[in-house]
């Protein structure tokens, strides 16, 4: 039976392997069970050679899986190669992918895929802070955000419902069907309940088309000065997010921020009716909450943080 030595040594790393021709002989370490766990699955890219591997000094992954890969392609005259995609080393042969080596935590799925083989998923907005948001949710699911300022000859999609579902259906549900790819869209805005429920989807042009956030806050306060006693203000933020894909029935989940209309603008964050919104009982405003703060606790972050719940599944039904 032929047996052979091979060494790699340099000032960090020392490995030493046996290689024999014989059936009986496989990998064997005595080493540490991270060492064990990354040489492990090489054993399977072997087709007739078995290795003994000693690991005296070990400083680098790509290190050892090149000597690896060299092993095996010199024993048994194959053309094994190792990329790197970010922390992964991909062991491939023939266009065909071997093996994947991951670090303990992983590594983003982009970068081992590459942003182009990734599912894309459009954000229906045009603004970069909302889309910064969603990317942080999922990138990490294997999907590459776009939002609409990729898709500059999308037509605008008029936000004609009565409802916040409506709405954000009318522009996932569209948008979906021109592009084919996946769409998340939002509503959101104000409901004051001794208003019926307005300003509601009219939030954004409460005071008129051209409104300011300044006219709004002012309309709204002026449809309230008859309505003294605090506890009767009472109001909700809300939030509808709604995910369409072509040929699906689309996911919906909303989430409502309670609290009260104040007597006076307080507080110089946030946007929008902000200024006005007295959070639950604690009688500050969301304009007096860092955008930190808010994130942690809107309407906005409850209705994303039940789509990270159902989002999977309903991902995983199509
Ligand atoms: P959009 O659907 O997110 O564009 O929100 C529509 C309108 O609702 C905004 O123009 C605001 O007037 C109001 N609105 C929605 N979310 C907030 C918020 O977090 N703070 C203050 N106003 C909001």
């Amino acid at each position: 039976m032929k047996q052979e030595l091979v060494e790699f040594r340099d000032g960090q790393d020392w490995y030493v392997a046996q290689v024999s021709d014989g059936p009986h002989l496989s990998f064997a370490f005595d080493q540490e069970d991270q060492v064990y766990h990354f040489l492990a699955p090489f054993q399977n890219l072997s087709q007739k050679n078995g290795f003994k591997v000693q690991v005296f000094q070990w400083s680098s992954a790509q290190k050892l899986a090149r000597f690896m890969v060299d092993l095996i392609n010199r024993s048994e005259d194959r053309q094994l190669t190792l990329e790197r995609r970010g922390a992964a080393l991909l062991v491939v042969e023939d266009g065909r992918l071997l093996h994947v080596a991951l670090p303990e935590n992983g590594e983003e799925l982009a970068k081992v895929l590459g942003e182009a083989d990734l599912e894309p998923l459009l954000i229906a907005t045009r603004n970069e802070g909302k889309t910064a948001e969603f990317k942080k949710i999922f990138e990490p699911l294997g999907f590459r955000v776009e939002n609409l300022n990729d898709y500059p000859d999308l037509p605008e999609i008029a936000e004609t419902g009565t409802t916040f579902e409506a709405n954000a259906r009318l522009k996932a549900e569209g948008i979906a069907a021109i592009t084919g790819t996946m769409v998340l869209a939002d509503d959101s805005g104000l409901k004051v309940d001794v208003l019926g429920g307005l300003p509601g989807v009219w939030s954004a042009r409460f005071a008129g088309p051209d409104a300011t956030d300044a006219d709004n806050n002012a309309k709204l306060l002026h449809e309230l000065a008859m309505v003294l006693e605090a506890d009767k203000r009472s109001a909700q933020f809300h939030t509808t997010l709604v995910v369409a894909a072509p040929g699906r029935e689309s996911l919906v989940v909303e989430a409502d921020w309670p609290g009260y209309i104040a007597f006076e603008p307080k507080g110089e964050n946030g946007f929008g009716y902000d200024p006005l919104f007295l959070i639950g009982e604690t009688g500050k405003t969301s304009a007096q909450l860092s955008m930190e703060e808010k994130n942690q606790q809107s309407h906005r972050a409850q209705a994303v943080e039940k789509l990270v719940e159902v989002f999977p599944s309903w991902r995983d039904g199509q």
